[in-house]
């Protein structure tokens, strides 16, 4: 199923990869305006030890985050999706 929110958010304007330009057609990579090959490099590119959400790569520091292994927005874009 598809993130009909973020959809209708952007469906006005085309989505591309601000790092590498491909068009972007995945809620969430559009959402993040970057592709997911480009998101992984980056978090490796960061190389902390920090804990990071495995979709979009942005720091958990919750205890329930980081046991997810998701931040907040994507767990309730994850939860919506079963639904
Ligand atoms: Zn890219
Ligand atoms: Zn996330």
């Amino acid at each position: 199923m598809r993130l009909e929110s973020w959809d209708e958010l952007e469906e006005a304007k085309p989505s591309f990869c601000e790092v590498c330009g491909i068009p972007l057609n995945n809620p969430e990579e559009r959402h993040e305006r970057i592709c997911f090959r480009c998101k992984k490099q980056q978090i490796q590119e960061k190389k902390d030890d920090s804990f990071i959400c495995w979709i979009c790569g942005k720091n958990l520091r919750d205890f329930n985050e980081i046991a997810t292994g998701l931040c907040p927005t994507c767990r309730s874009s994850i939860i919506r999706k079963i639904k």
